[in-house]
């Protein structure tokens, strides 16, 4: 059988890391996120992390030979299994070459791509960053809407959350910028390849889980 690979595209905010999370843990694939890479990274203080660093903080984007290594790496370890969802990469054309190349070399034909694009209003995305919680697991909390059980504790890891430095308010304003010059061209691309799945993420957690899980088995890409 042929492996799954999505994309899940949307600006800072969408939620895409949450949903590519909770369809990964529905249906046992593996979800691979850059920004959570990069945050492992930067905690640690490898050298990747520091050659990060000042990209990140300002909320442009890494240069592109570090993040196609970065996911050529982490691939090569994760090879097993049937489906994949990719969280914030590909984020622009060039890494989208890359990223044809990468999952050509190590899938060759045996696997479908496709992008799923999770969009909603800039307006909302800035409220939902600006109300963010974090983990260095991956979790993430909405202060108000999706709060944590104890206050700054991860319920699923219980370590200490934090306000991510790129969710200030002049970063999360460069950060949508990026994304609306460098990453939607490619849905162009993933339409015209005629791969191009829209959801509307303005909707609750679980709304939208369930619509992403009904839209795959409708184009019959879930059982
Ligand atoms: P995210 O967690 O997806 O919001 O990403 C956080 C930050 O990590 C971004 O603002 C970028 O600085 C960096 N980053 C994440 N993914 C990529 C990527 N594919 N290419 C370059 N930089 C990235």
């Amino acid at each position: 059988m042929k492996k799954k690979i999505f994309i899940f595209f949307g600006p800072p905010g969408s939620g895409k890391g949450t949903q590519a999370d909770l369809l990964c843990q529905e249906v046992s694939w593996h979800k691979i996120s850059v920004g959570e890479l990069l945050r492992k990274e930067l905690k640690m203080g490898s050298q990747l992390g520091e050659k990060a660093r000042r990209h990140v903080s300002q909320g442009e984007l890494v240069p592109s030979l570090i993040i196609n290594n970065l996911i050529r790496n982490r691939l090569d370890k994760c090879k097993n299994y049937q489906g994949y969802v990719f969280d914030g990469y590909p984020r622009n054309i060039e890494q989208n070459e890359n990223f044809l190349k990468i999952i050509k070399d190590v899938f060759g034909d045996k696997c479908d791509i496709y992008a799923l694009e999770i969009w909603i209003e800039d307006r909302e995305a800035k409220e939902r960053l600006e109300n963010r919680l974090a983990c260095i697991c991956g979790a993430v909390y909405h202060k108000k809407y999706n709060p944590p059980k104890s206050s700054n504790k991860c319920d699923i890891c219980g370590k200490k959350l934090f306000i991510r430095s790129d969710d200030k308010p002049n970063v999360i304003k460069r950060r949508l910028k990026v994304y609306h010059q460098e990453s939607e061209p490619l849905l162009k691309f993933w339409e015209k390849s005629d791969k191009l799945i829209k959801i509307n993420g303005d909707k609750s957690i679980s709304l939208i889980h369930q619509g992403i899980v009904r839209k795959l088995k409708t184009l019959g890409l879930l059982n």
